[in-house]
């Protein structure tokens, strides 16, 4: 019996990789930094070959560090920063252009030109039409390279998330595959058909022959070049799916949130589609043997970020850990709200317009008081988003599970069990992006036999349970509402 699976999470600002045993922990870890490049405002890049060359690092430091050998993997889970795209030469292997990511706003403009199917795109692939898919950034691409079209017309040019970029380069050009769930991010894909969309392709006018074949989670993605001919990558899935699998979310109405830069909520909706009508994505899951579970997200953009703020431009605190001890100080916010919307408003509000504001100062608000809000915004963001997926109606929220940096802080999570009124759970492996990749390649390599068996390594580290009278959580969640509505009016004249 082999001893371990081999994860990799390459992730916006880091790549990592861990060693999972039997029992489900990681056994070993190693990381390595992805620099992000910003060539204009708003524009977000990264080099394909960095992050290549970033998992090939992190896969040689792990076997290193672990004096373990190649042919002691079972297999390999591939998760991945989402919707992140790159477009590369079929017959070279090089990216034609960098990876555009997430994040950037450089498409702004061709979604623009595209309002006009925000209904049908939505009816197809459960999305939003916005620059975060990755559909105008292929479209961005060809734009942007000599003969671009001509080239991907005559099926020279390869399109492909980071999952499919690692793929590629790990079976040295052999499998050009993806995942559904992260196929579902393309805007491209049909989550009811589970299928690439004609019509879809057709407003971006990007040919079929770009695009790689979409596999279950824990298909069979090929041997890694540099493994021994038994070695597969077995699972692969976008990173907040991965998570939703890591927290072990099986059963419909199961829902975990991820509290990173910004937070991602997600909840297994089971395996009928639907089109939310409370500003949530419907996105898929995963697949497994044909059957595919869908998840309803809802995401909030400034998470952590607004504790990185609190250290970096307001030197209010030294490390995002000091944030607890601070707010720990005082026993309230001294009535202060602060509305993260830096950059816009996330789910349910949609509200690119809207900027960051603070409300309720007196002389008696000290800067404990206003750590303490500024934490406290995090979990009112959230709320807002599960009070969206309660309105959807679908399934009632009972437990919260829980992970990303900003769930170490207690006291946050504390508060976040009080204003939802439910119970908010810590699993013991934080790493559960990488423990979900993990999961489904050993699910799907025989590594582990069943869900079940995953389940009973699962572990929880910590319970939160509501504290705090219901009178008073509607009394502080209302003023939120109050403070969110007067940042949203804010419309200074530019
Ligand atoms: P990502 O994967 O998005 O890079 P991480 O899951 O590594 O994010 O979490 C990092 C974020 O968590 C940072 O924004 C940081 O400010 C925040 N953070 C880390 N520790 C704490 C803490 N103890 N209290 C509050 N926020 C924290």
């Amino acid at each position: 019996m082999k001893k371990y699976i081999l994860a990799i999470d390459q992730g916006t600002t880091s790549t990592r990789a861990i060693l999972i045993n039997h029992e489900g922990q990681e056994v070993y870890k190693a990381q390595r930094e992805v620099n992000c490049l910003f060539p204009h405002p708003g524009w977000v890049e990264v080099v394909p070959n960095q992050v290549w060359i970033s998992v090939i690092d992190v896969i040689n430091e792990l076997m290193v560090v672990s004096s373990s050998n190649f042919d002691e993997i079972a297999a390999i889970g591939i998760t991945n920063q989402r919707e992140t795209t790159v477009v590369w030469d079929k017959n070279t292997g090089q990216a034609v252009y960098n990876a555009i990511v997430w994040q950037s706003k450089q498409t702004l403009d061709l979604c623009e030109e595209r309002k006009g199917y925000t209904d049908l795109i939505q009816q197809k692939t459960g999305l939003r039409m916005n620059p975060y898919f990755s559909a105008s950034k292929i479209r961005f691409i060809l734009d942007h390279i000599p003969d671009g079209q001509a080239r991907a017309e005559r099926g020279e040019l390869l399109f492909g998330t980071i999952d499919s970029w690692l793929i590629y380069k790990m079976t040295y050009g052999k499998v050009h595959a993806t995942d559904v769930s992260n196929a579902s991010r393309t805007m491209l894909y049909n989550i009811f058909k589970m299928d690439w969309d004609p019509e879809l392709l057709k407003i971006w006018n990007i040919p079929a022959s770009m695009l790689p074949e979409v596999k279950d989670n824990s298909a069979d993605f090929g041997v890694a070049s540099f493994f021994p001919e038994n070695v597969h990558i077995h699972g692969v899935a976008g990173d907040q799916q991965a998570a939703l699998f890591g927290q072990c979310c099986f059963k419909p109405g199961d829902s975990k949130n991820t509290y990173g830069t910004g937070c991602f909520m997600l909840m297994n909706v089971g395996n009928k589609p639907f089109i939310s009508k409370q500003g949530l994505l419907t996105t898929v899951a995963w697949r497994e043997n044909g059957q595919t579970t869908y998840a309803l997200e809802g995401s909030v953009f400034m998470g952590g970020a607004i504790i990185q703020w609190l250290r970096d431009q307001m030197a209010l605190i030294k490390t995002s850990a000091q944030s607890e001890e601070y707010a720990n100080r005082v026993s309230d916010t001294a009535g202060v709200y602060v509305v993260p919307a830096f950059v816009g408003l996330g789910t349910p509000y949609w509200d690119d317009e809207a900027r960051g504001a603070v409300f309720g100062l007196t002389r008696g608000a000290d800067r404990h008081n206003f750590v303490r809000a500024t934490l406290f915004s995090i979990a009112y963001q959230s709320k807002d988003v599960i009070e969206a997926m309660k309105r959807e109606g679908h399934f009632e929220l009972k437990t919260l599970k829980v992970d990303g940096g900003a769930s170490a802080n207690n006291l946050l999570m504390q508060f976040q069990a009080d204003i939802l009124q439910c119970e908010v759970v810590i699993p013991e492996c934080v790493e559960t992006t990488a423990m979900g990749a993990g999961y489904l390649a050993g699910l799907g390599c025989g590594f582990w036999t069943s869900k079940e068996d995953v389940e009973k390594n699962h572990a929880i580290a910590k319970r939160f349970v509501p504290q705090m009278e219901k009178a008073e959580m509607e009394r502080l969640y209302a003023g939120w509402l109050e403070a969110v509505k007067a940042t949203r009016a804010f419309k200074p004249k530019a």
